[in-house]
């Protein structure tokens, strides 16, 4: 008996469509991609790199902007049975040192304009090659490829061989390298098909707007994944501009973004329920989204978001429901149930179970949790327990009807005067006092206190609002040591390409802040 092919990449492909002539891709500016098309240019980069005779396990690093060739390129590298490896288009020469050193990728791929000093470093690492891709289909990757033959066999992989690495965000401490497999990725995609309805519907009617990264887990995982696996066409934006995602919406049924795509779509007066009439289904996630948003995007469009909740070790974790039935809807400040196959547990500081409503460590177990962190065992071995589950880093709790709901990032948690505080609790406090925008607490050091609670807010349009009354109104709704010890005003918080607030940028800012 001859074992199926685990490759994540034969997965997708036994789901594309008979008529492989129907439309896969569409992009704003009018091109079209047939699903042969995706095959053909897949097949050609995977025996590009094919010919290279690379070792199993090589990563493939890629740091390019945005088109259909940058997606091809990553489901040629899974085709090839090679590793992918994509980088944040922000990145610059000191981070794209640290991730090509420690990734030691044989193969690099940029944009020319950035080749001069990536190809620098990628050949100090020992890299076998670096190409080029821009975003009008020029470069050498494309070139090169074009030489190969357009028909290429899926390499065989096992469910637990890797198939990406993702470096997490980072923002405290170096950036680790999540090893993701195979099968983590046909796991979580394959359950995320049925759970968001996907598999109900008539192959081919889906149309996904797709307008997030493709160096993420959200866009390049969830959303691609999503697609492909139902024969979807994407209408393929290069990025996200409200205007652009209003004009291309009455022709799609599924979008997906992080909570400011939401904020800013309902900036616009052009985004009514005519803009949403053919979509069944809005989802955020990979930042909180504020229960403002959830309310006003219901009561301009008729939708109810779905927000889910999920990270770059683990793809998705949580979702709302899809439907309605067996009284379960989706709840706004929620992200939803543990989806099938997902255990999830709170735990407290003595790692002893939480009960319901107890704030405490979000911990999982299932097929889509990563294998550990890239070339790091140590940090691998604290961040697993005895019994196999990934301790999150998040801070959550779950409800008595299975809810969870998360508070903040472990490292966010604020200990003042020995007392636990939550900053998302400050933070939904503070957002409904009037002329607030929204807010962000952060810890602060402090000499008596150990640290100190300090709310960084973004005033509405027109309001005057003053620290000294937003803390006195505040003394009368939470306890005192919950109570900021300054309010700073700012236009707008700092955020990074997935929409999450960057805490460690407003603690560095306001930790000299005079009181
Ligand atoms: P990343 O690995 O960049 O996808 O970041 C994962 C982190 O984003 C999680 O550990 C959470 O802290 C956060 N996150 C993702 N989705 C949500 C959500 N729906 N609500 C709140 N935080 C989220």
């Amino acid at each position: 008996m001859t074992t199926p092919n685990a490759n994540l990449y034969a997965l997708l492909s036994s789901r594309f469509p008979a008529d492989r002539s129907a439309c896969c891709i569409e992009t704003q500016d009018g091109l079209y991609y047939s699903w042969d098309d995706l095959e053909r240019a897949t097949a050609r980069i995977a025996n590009l790199l094919l010919s290279l005779d690379l070792p199993a396990g090589s990563r493939v690093a890629v740091q390019v902007e945005k088109s259909p060739e940058a997606l091809f390129l990553y489901l040629a590298t899974l085709r090839a049975g090679l590793v992918y490896l994509p980088l944040n288009t922000a990145y610059r020469a000191a981070e794209i040192e640290y991730f090509v050193g420690n990734a030691e990728p044989a193969v690099v791929v940029c944009t020319a304009q950035n080749f001069g000093w990536v190809s620098k470093i990628a050949f100090k690492s020992g890299a076998h090659s670096v190409f080029t891709l821009n975003d009008d289909r020029s470069g050498t990757l494309l070139e090169r490829a074009a030489a190969h033959s357009d028909a290429c066999e899926i390499v065989p992989r096992a469910a637990d061989e890797l198939a990406a690495i993702l470096y997490t965000s980072g923002t405290t401490g170096r950036s680790k390298g999540a090893m993701l497999s195979h099968g983590n990725l046909a796991s979580n995609a394959q359950v995320l098909h049925d759970y968001w309805g996907w598999s109900r519907r008539p192959p081919g009617s889906d149309v996904l707007l797709h307008a997030l990264p493709i160096f993420h887990v959200h866009g390049l995982f969830v959303a691609s994944h999503g697609a492909l696996l139902s024969g979807s066409k994407m209408i393929w934006l290069s990025k996200f501009d409200a205007r652009e995602v209003i004009r291309q919406l009455p022709r799609a049924t599924v979008f997906m973004g992080v909570p400011t795509y939401y904020v800013r779509l309902l900036a616009e007066d052009g985004f009514t329920r005519e803009t949403c009439r053919a979509m069944r289904l809005f989802i955020s996630g990979s930042a909180p989204l504020l229960k403002e948003t959830f309310e006003s995007f219901q009561q301009r469009t008729g939708h109810t978001i779905l927000e889910r909740y999920g990270m770059s070790e683990t793809v998705m974790l949580t979702s709302n429901p899809y439907d309605g039935d067996a009284g379960s809807v989706r709840r706004g400040g929620t992200v939803g149930l543990p989806l099938p196959g997902v255990t999830l547990r709170v735990v407290d500081d003595a790692g002893r179970l939480c009960g319901p409503d107890e704030i405490g460590h979000l911990q999982v177990k299932g097929p889509n949790v990563f294998a550990g962190y890239w070339r790091m065992p140590e940090k691998t071995r604290e961040e697993f327990t005895g019994d196999g589950f990934f301790k999150t880093g998040d801070v959550g709790k779950v409800d008595r009807g299975g809810y969870v709901s998360i508070v903040g990032r472990s490292k966010d948690l604020i200990i003042s005067g020995g007392f636990n505080v939550y900053p998302k609790e400050i933070e939904g406090v503070i957002d409904e006092l009037p002329g607030v925008s929204e807010s962000a607490v952060v810890g602060v050091p402090h000499p008596d206190f150990g640290e100190a609670v300090v709310a960084v807010v973004v005033p509405r349009d027109g309001a005057s609002l003053d620290a000294g009354s937003v803390i006195s109104t505040l003394k009368g709704r939470i306890a005192n040591f919950k109570v900021p010890k300054q309010v700073h005003f700012v236009a707008e918080l700092p955020r990074n390409t997935m929409g999450k607030v960057q805490k460690n940028v407003l603690r560095e800012r306001f930790s000299a802040a005079p009181a």
